[in-house]
């Protein structure tokens, strides 16, 4: 846009026309807006803002705006209940018309009959916030984003606690999703969120619910949040603690443990007000009339699209029946959501507000994503031993394989190539699932071999890598998977492994990847798209794949010996204390015995 400004009037450059083009040598702005690129660039971009914001003082409607807004969160919906095409929304492509005006430095005439709470002095202004942060919104009077954790504290009258502890929890500035979820959810307007792995989504649904819930009221659960999988339910669940620090709100995880006492003593769930939980428990207690819901107000499905797939459908629909208030407010998040269960989720959502931070589906851009080809399965152990003897597996690393069975061979197989190395996969206890989980996050396991279980929604901070050892069946898998590094803003690296049988589907990922600004050879962005019936299939039933084994029988008789001297360390070493002094102790002791 400089360029054709410098070249002066009567040179016009058509914005939508070029869109492609213009994202090519548009900076990229990160999507979590964590980095230092995008930090900077929104701290640019917040001072033009109040510069602005102060030059025009028109404002008069924002009352009005206000009271819309409440009359709004009254009817809980909106006039005709119908989702708002991609045509009508408010910013994704108009955004591109608006900032062809901004050449022009014209006001526009009706800016203050748009200045809304927020501080936009126009819409133009709001679009181009929108713009630069990757925000697209879908849908009818959509709710203004905020710009800081300041703003939206004076804008809603955000509680002290809460203010308190965003800022004890070292965040400075809310993330593109939290910009525009928290005020939709504050709202009351049911949402369908979409935005990158890592980019803080679960603090874009606890905020509102905190906020809204007010205090502790020992009535019964007022807001339900069901997550996939136990981790992330223990993650969500230690996320809320942290952040209503100085509420005493009462928080449910439900687990075996807390199912039973709630089963025994049906009056103590009276004094709860948040419930989290799996599908598949809370369903169980639902059935067994442990569970009142009728007056959660809020209910969150977190990683929705997993939650509404074939296999959890059944039990969220359960969950849904169970949740009988009437204004029950409901939203979904993920960093992926297929148009087949957006349009599932739009049966049963009011008049819902879609948002969607950068391109939808694709990765998040602070990973760098490499597709290795390896020929074959042997060939895949082959890479991935060069690339532990490179070096070049910097802890922490997660690897994922396709199933539980894979996922112990590579197991077997990577516990002598001398890194520290675990497992995780649901055959597992869930107190040795826990007690790895902690270990990885404590860096006592370097490398964690996971199955899918793994791949949704954990936030384990420093992970560095993230290894596709098997390709994943989806584009959504690989978009979780590999988002398990590259969190908060923080530079990550993701590794997919193929062979020739997986060729079929590369093209699938190679548009994640393009679309995520990652580097794409030519000769793969000219391949073929897998039909629809291959990726169906595929999401069916993974490839049946040759077992991961690749040692002569001298190998394994050499291996059998070293397993055992593995073993009987393991045993001395348990004997002796964690800490680094008793380590270095050990160290000595164990080559004493050698000698
Ligand atoms: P997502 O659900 O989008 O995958 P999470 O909610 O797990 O991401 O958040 C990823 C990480 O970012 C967490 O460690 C969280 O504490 C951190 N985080 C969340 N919001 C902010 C913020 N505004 N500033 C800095 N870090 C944040
Ligand atoms: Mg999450």
């Amino acid at each position: 846009m400089d360029l054709f400004r410098m070249l002066g009037g009567g040179a016009r450059f058509d914005k939508r026309r070029f869109k492609d083009d213009i994202e090519v040598f548009q900076p990229k702005a990160t999507d979590t807006g964590l980095n230092a690129d995008a930090e900077a660039a929104l701290t640019t971009e917040l001072d033009f803002f109040k510069n602005k914001t102060h030059d025009s003082k028109k404002s008069k409607p924002v009352k009005k705006a206000q009271k819309k807004a409440k009359q709004e969160k009254g009817s809980g919906s909106d006039s005709d209940g119908d989702v708002a095409s991609e045509d009508e929304n408010e910013s994704g492509d108009r955004n591109e018309d608006k900032d062809s005006d901004e050449d022009s430095d014209e006001e526009s005439e009706e800016e203050g009959e748009e200045e809304e709470p927020t501080g936009f002095a126009n819409t133009e202004q709001l679009a181009v916030f929108r713009n630069h942060m990757k925000i697209r919104v879908y849908g009818t009077d959509v709710p203004n984003p905020f710009r800081s954790f300041e703003g939206l504290a004076k804008q809603y009258q955000l509680e002290p606690y809460l203010q308190h502890n965003i800022l004890e929890a070292g965040f400075k500035k809310p993330t593109p999703i939290q910009m525009q979820a928290i005020p939709v959810v504050l709202h009351g307007r049911d949402l369908m969120a979409m935005a990158p792995t890592g980019s803080g989504k679960t603090m874009a649904f606890v905020l509102p619910i905190l906020h809204d819930l007010k205090g502790p009221e020992k009535a019964g659960y007022r807001a339900l949040i069901i997550s996939p999988t136990r981790e992330l339910a223990t993650q969500i669940f230690n996320q809320i603690k942290k952040l209503s620090i100085g509420r005493k709100f009462k928080i449910c995880m439900l687990t075996k443990a807390t199912a039973a006492t709630q089963g025994q003593a049906p009056h103590l769930r009276q004094k709860y007000d948040i419930l989290i939980s799996t599908p598949l428990r809370l369903v169980h207690a639902i059935q067994q009339e442990k569970m009142e819901l009728d007056r959660v107000r809020h209910l969150i499905l977190d990683e929705a699209d997993k939650l509404l797939e074939q296999g959890f459908l059944e039990q969220t629909d359960e969950i849904f029946a169970a949740c009988s208030h009437p204004s029950l407010q409901k939203s979904l998040f993920s960093a992926t959501l297929p148009s087949g269960v957006e349009a599932l989720a739009n049966t049963f959502m009011r008049s819902p507000i879609r948002i969607v931070i950068g391109s939808k589906n694709a990765a998040t851009e602070t990973i760098d994503q490499k597709l290795v080809y390896c020929g074959s399965e042997e060939g895949k152990l082959i890479a991935i031993r060069q690339l532990i003897q490179r070096g070049g597996l910097k802890p922490p690393v997660l690897i994922f394989v396709q199933s539980i069975e894979r996922a112990k061979e590579l197991f077997h197989e990577l516990i002598y190539d001398g890194i520290n190395v675990d497992v995780i996969h649901s055959e597992r206890t869930k107190a040795q699932r826990d007690k790895i989980v902690e270990g990885f996050r404590q860096g006592k396991v370097w490398v964690l071999i996971a199955t899918e279980l793994m791949a949704r929604g954990v936030d384990f901070k420093g992970v560095n890598l993230v290894v596709n050892y098997d390709f994943p069946q989806t584009v959504q898998s690989y978009i979780h998977r590999i988002g398990r590094t590259g969190r908060a803003g923080r530079k990550g690296e993701a590794v997919t492994y193929f062979t020739n049988d997986d060729q079929t589907y590369l093209k699938s990922i190679v548009n994640v990847m393009r679309e995520s600004g990652c580097e794409v050879p030519d000769w793969m962005l000219a391949m073929k798209k897998p039909s629809k019936n291959e990726k169906s299939n595929l999401r069916k039933k993974p490839l049946q794949r040759a077992t991961i084994n690749t040692m002569s029988s001298y190998d394994k008789k050499k291996i059998a010996h070293k397993r055992d001297m593995v073993a009987n360390s393991k045993k001395r070493k348990a004997g002796v204390s964690q800490d680094h002094s008793a380590k270095a102790k050990r160290g000595k002791g164990e080559s004493k015995e050698a000698s």
